[in-house]
């Protein structure tokens, strides 16, 4: 067995209450020396070089003193030094501590045996780290843009290397509680918070870094007028201007601008880094980094570097516990298992409802030319590393409109082609997002853009575009105030993507004619007509849905039903087939379906069809000379 690592440390308070936590942290055998040393807390006499993440069950920690120059070292996201709670001047900088960068920011070249969420963090956002603890350190205020579950990791990664005194409001976040809410809850713990917050704002010091753990939720998160908690949290913010605040407010929520003023600089943290740097100086893919090398192996043929296009729109917590999602309900596999299991993580995670689809392009019948030219756009959104840098944003696709009659397939082809780019997919219907209150329906198109890019790859499939795209002026139906600033937000949104963070729109609408020209631009949707299916393309749907339901058609049968069926759409074809498998199952429930069943059932729905046309041709009687039905038929249909 390896010799065990010696690491001698040092407790700030009670050595004999550390004592023990040592003995009990060895018995539970979970507990890394990174955990130890922050409840402790304690230093190390030592750099920790990347043991943070060991559990202490596999060292050997011993207490020591430390000598008058001896630095003293600590782990990352330790935070030194009072918090708010005391409330009062700036407390006792406590022992002396080596402000050098924290140990461990950079990760080894493999794939790390263990890694827990701090140390995920701070790998994944070494950069933007290492900027805003420069920017502090220069006594600029920082306004961090993050997902609220990595707040509690990067305040106290961003604070602790600046340097300064890091004192946290609220006070409780800067010990591991969950964020995510305020603490308590209710409008008196935001007093309470607020009134915290202004004494510390008065007796900060010159070396003090305050950090605001959730500032969107303070300022009541509305970007409407100004609320009395905005106000009274703006009067607290601007009381004194020279203080060096650390915010963070979440993505989805809104700030007023003249909160985000008081902060000099504002870090954007969204997607993940493709690589990060090893401590060897290389840079290594963050499928390598974040991953362990027990995950790796469980799925064979893993891929760290194809693996980022699934996962860069997931920040470093998320990612982390996708991975444990994973393990845990596929133990063992390949590599798309990992992948199919990160979608299903995705899809259920989510406060919309994005969906794993089933659909293949094997389950759709006829179309070749549409099939030809999504394949074309598949292969670019599948290798975008085929496309030279420089021309990625330009080159990959962003959305498509499916045009054509109803039920030809128009969704099924979208669900295909998210199947075929393992993405998840989410169907929105038009009319319901138009029929919101003015601002509503904008604010709907961004969160369902902002949670495609967070579940990327994605594809966002808007069902009858038409009624939130039509033309924005030259018609009487749709040049609505309303929709113009829909169309301008789906611009927008469209007109933002990264290339990384893989995220489709597809359209279908049974109006082309009336979409707006802006979005018919060659660099936003390409229009793809799915008309009413031909000849072939009826047998080979025909022979989709015979597979389908298992039953036998002969070859000749199938040319039959090809030529019986002029007109019907691929829905209409599907439901033979369906309503022959009924019509079976209730009368010989042993038999089979048999060409002359389908034969009736085929009867049935051409029957169905002339009767709905001669109700419409009376109705339209004033049109004496309508064109006969096309279709007319009160037999059953030989095949
Ligand atoms: P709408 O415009 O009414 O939304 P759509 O064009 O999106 O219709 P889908 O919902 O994709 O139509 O199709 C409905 C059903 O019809 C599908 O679930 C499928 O079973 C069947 N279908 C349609 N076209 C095909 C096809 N080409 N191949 C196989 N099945 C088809």
């Amino acid at each position: 067995m390896a010799r065990r690592a010696t690491v001698r440390v040092v407790p700030l308070g009670d050595r004999q209450a550390f004592a023990d936590r040592i003995a009990e942290a060895e018995h539970d055998g979970r507990t890394t020396l990174g955990d130890l040393l922050r409840e402790g807390p304690a230093l190390a006499l030592q750099p920790l070089d990347g043991l943070a993440g060991t559990p202490v069950v596999s060292l050997s920690v011993e207490l020591a003193d430390p000598g008058p120059d001896e630095p003293l070292y600590r782990p990352p996201g330790m935070v030194v030094g009072g918090t708010a709670a005391d409330a009062g001047p700036p407390a006792d900088p406590g022992p002396p501590v080596e402000q050098r960068p924290m140990e461990g920011a950079r990760p080894a070249a493999g794939h790390p045996e263990v890694i827990d969420e701090a140390t995920t963090v701070r790998i994944a956002y070494d950069e933007q780290i290492r900027q805003t603890a420069e920017y502090l350190a220069a006594d600029l205020s920082v306004l961090v843009r993050c997902e609220k579950l990595l707040v509690e990791h990067l305040a106290l990664e961003m604070a602790g290397r600046s340097g300064h005194h890091v004192k946290v409001i609220p006070a409780e976040s800067a010990g591991g509680k969950p964020s995510g809410v305020l603490p308590g809850g209710g409008a008196g713990r935001r007093q309470q918070i607020l009134t915290e917050l202004q004494v510390a704002v008065r007796h900060c010091g010159k070396r003090d870094v305050l950090v605001v753990a959730h500032l969107d939720l303070l300022a009541g998160g509305s970007d409407a007028a100004l609320g009395a908690e905005a106000r009274e949290l703006i009067d607290v913010l601007y009381e004194r201007s020279k203080v060096v605040l650390l915010a963070f407010v979440d993505p989805s929520l809104v700030i007023p601008e003249v909160l985000a003023n008081r902060f000099a600089v504002r870090v954007d943290i969204d997607i993940l880094p493709r690589e990060v740097l090893a401590e060897t100086g290389e840079a290594i893919p963050i499928g390598t980094a974040l991953v362990t090398r027990e995950e790796a192996e469980r799925f064979e043929g893993f891929q760290p570097v194809q693996f980022y296009k699934h996962i860069a729109g997931l920040n470093a917590v998320r990612l982390r516990h996708a991975m444990i999602y994973a393990g845990h309900v596929h133990p063992r596999g390949v590599f798309q298992d990992l992948l199919d299991e990160l979608r299903k993580f995705k899809a259920r995670t989510t406060a919309s409802s994005f969906e794993v689809p089933h659909v293949t392009l094997d389950d759709i019948g006829g179309y070749a030319e549409v099939r030809k030219e999504l394949l074309r756009a598949l292969a670019l959104l599948n290798e975008p590393e085929r496309i030279p840098k420089k021309f990625r944003s330009e080159l990959l696709p962003k959305g498509f409109i499916f045009y054509g009659p109803p039920g030809t397939g128009k969704t099924l082809f979208a669900k295909a082609v998210a199947t075929a780019m393992n993405a998840t997919i989410l169907v929105v219907s038009g009319p319901e997002v138009t029929d919101m209150y003015v601002g509503e329906s904008e604010r709907k198109v961004r969160e369902i853009f902002a949670e495609a890019r967070r579940n990327a790859p994605a594809i966002i499939v808007f069902d009858e575009i038409d009624s939130i795209a039509s033309r924005r002026s030259g018609r009487e139906d749709g040049g609505s105030r309303a929709g113009n600033a829909i169309v301008a937000q789906l611009l927008t949104e469209m007109d933002g993507f990264r290339p990384e963070v893989q995220v489709l729109i597809i359209g279908t609408t049974n109006r082309l004619d009336i979409i707006d020209e802006a979005l018919l631009r060659p660099s936003r949707f390409r229009a793809v007509a799915i008309g009413l299916p031909d000849r072939d393309a009826r047998r080979e749907i025909a022979a989709v849905h015979a597979r389908h339901f298992e039953v036998t058609v002969p070859g000749v049968v199938l040319d039959r039903l090809a030529v019986v069926t002029k007109d019907m759409n691929g829905d209409e074809i599907r439901s033979i087939f369906r309503d022959a498998r009924v019509d079976q199952l209730l009368t010989s429930p042993d038999g089979d379906v048999g060409p002359d069943r389908l034969g009736t059932v085929v009867g049935r729905l051409r029957q169905g069809r002339h009767q709905r046309d001669l109700n419409r041709e009376q109705g339209a009687s004033d049109h004496p000379e309508a064109d006969p039905p096309a279709t007319g038929t009160d037999d059953d249909v030989v095949l």
